[in-house]
């Protein structure tokens, strides 16, 4: 399979409709030599209805607070290839939340995308899509040090989302200093 062949074989996936109870919409932006590929746990609600990814509270953080640049910046496809574990957002759950993302996705596309996209830097959002490309490792301790995926510089974020408050009450360190570190390795490859 080629670059183009994975994206159109990913947009027309339609796997998830019956566990989803609703027909999945996935989410694909990027192209085969973008500069970073993100990759995060799955498109919420907003993404799914809107089809612009990181279009949400979750997303103007890690924009413009965390790595500061612009829109024009972040969804140029030569910067930045946008992907996830799931490339469809799951559904909510009884509790108001989002369900999790199927990793059968991620099993499917997102080892075909870490195979076919010639990126320079990984950065890695949240604790489950961490989990899925380091499984043995600790999530602060990926946090805080530089990894790789196939040989190329990796940093791993902890989620943005607004829910996340406490994540980031324990590790003051986090935005004190490491933030400073990974907005310059960014920077550097745009
Ligand atoms: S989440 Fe992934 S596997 Fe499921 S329908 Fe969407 S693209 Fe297909």
């Amino acid at each position: 399979m080629n670059f183009n062949e994975l994206k159109e074989n990913i947009l027309m996936c339609q796997d998830c409709k019956g566990k989803f109870g609703f027909a999945p919409v996935p989410i694909f932006h990027g192209n085969e030599r973008s500069k970073i590929m993100q990759i995060s746990q799955a498109p919420s609600n907003n993404v799914h209805i809107t089809k612009k990814p990181f279009n949400d509270p979750t997303g103007a953080k890690l924009k413009y607070k965390w790595y500061q640049i612009t829109d024009d910046v972040f969804y140029n496809q030569d910067n930045f290839y946008i992907t996830a574990l799931s490339h469809c957002f799951p559904g909510k759950n009884a509790n108001g939340g989002d369900n999790l993302p199927p990793l059968a996705c991620a099993r499917k596309w997102l080892t075909k995308e870490l195979e076919l996209v010639d990126n320079k830097l990984f950065v890695i959002i949240g604790s489950k899509a961490a989990k899925f490309l380091f499984p043995n490792e600790n999530f602060e301790h990926l946090v805080f040090k530089n990894n790789l995926i196939n040989n190329k510089p990796t940093i791993v974020l902890p989620h943005p989302s607004p829910l996340n408050i406490k994540w980031f009450k324990d590790h003051p360190q986090f935005e004190e200093k490491r933030l400073k570190e990974i907005r310059e390795a960014i920077w550097n490859v745009l």
